[in-house]
């Protein structure tokens, strides 16, 4: 496995980053997870595009411009052989000294690694998931942005201890209010009398490209969908809930925190949607 380093190809043991590097003494830095299929990597433009937001959001000058980028991305994914994977996109301070200042940190470190997919089983896709909600909240969109995808993940990682330790493979947080937010790295959708609902970015939620890919594909079909926000009660009752991510793409939900959703199957619209959003990904992608 060839990994994309500061400007080289460097094997897995041998791509190591320093422990004065900021993204690990401060999680200061942000990334992307970007998928590949069929040598079309998805909407990778709309990745960059959030990549370099997150940059400017938080003063970080990434060393390539979007265009080099896109190309070290294809490059990675040439170079260890994968038409299909997932590829993980990091920039972070780099090196510098102990202290908070980003200014003793000349030059941010780029990594690039790419990898055969690990995601839920066939099976999961057909039963759908069953997940809890947790004790973490998101945190305040006025404090951290969500839309800024910082190496910071100590919420969704809590997210993660949690739902391991109920038992079940996702959870969902809700934010310091109490309404829905977003799974540890998907977005959450509800769908009621065909109508599609999920929560804006100010609620705490990561603008997702699935999302945002799986918003387009329903309204060309003639579905209503709303940015709105929403609680625990209405997605106990939702006819249809589902997860839209780069990894998880389109995944049902079976049941919330004991509560069964519709029948307890995938329901149609959830089911259509994710053939469509599969339809998609061999078409629109960089090569
Ligand atoms: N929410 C969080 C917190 C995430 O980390 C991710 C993954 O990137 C998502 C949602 C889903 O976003 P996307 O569809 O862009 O992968």
């Amino acid at each position: 496995q060839l990994i994309f380093l500061d400007g080289n190809f460097v094997k897995k043991e041998d791509a190591v980053v320093s422990v004065y590097d900021h993204g690990f003494l401060y999680g200061d830095g942000i990334f992307e997870g970007i998928r590949a299929y069929s040598g079309n990597v998805f909407r990778l433009d709309e990745h960059l595009t959030r990549l370099y937001d997150s940059a400017k959001s938080i003063m970080l000058t990434i060393p390539y411009t979007k265009e080099e980028m896109a190309h070290i991305v294809a490059e990675t994914l040439r170079k260890n052989d994968l038409s299909n994977g997932y590829v993980r996109l990091v920039v972070s301070r780099g090196v510098g000294d102990l202290g908070l200042s980003p200014y003793s940190c000349p030059k941010a470190t780029v990594l690039v690694i790419a990898e055969p997919l690990r995601i839920y089983s066939k099976e999961l896709y057909e039963t759908g998931l069953d997940i809890v909600t947790v004790a973490t909240r998101r945190n305040r969109s006025d404090v951290l942005n969500p839309m800024v995808k910082s190496l910071n993940y100590l919420n969704n990682v809590l997210v993660k201890i949690e739902a391991t330790l109920a038992g079940v493979p996702e959870a969902l947080m809700l934010n310091d209010q109490g309404y829905v937010a977003e799974g540890s790295a998907d977005n959450i959708f509800i769908v009621r009398d065909k109508k599609l609902l999920t929560p804006p970015g100010h609620v705490g939620a990561l603008v997702g490209i699935t999302r945002n890919a799986i918003i387009d594909i329903a309204r060309s079909k003639g579905y209503e969908v709303e940015e709105a926000v929403f609680t625990r009660h209405d997605v106990y009752t939702a006819d249809e809930v589902f997860l839209t991510g780069t990894a998880a793409e389109v995944i049902a939900v079976k049941t919330v925190d004991g509560r069964v959703i519709g029948d307890g199957k995938p329901g149609p619209i959830t089911d259509e949607l994710l053939v469509s959003f599969r339809e998609l990904t061999l078409t629109d992608g960089y090569k």
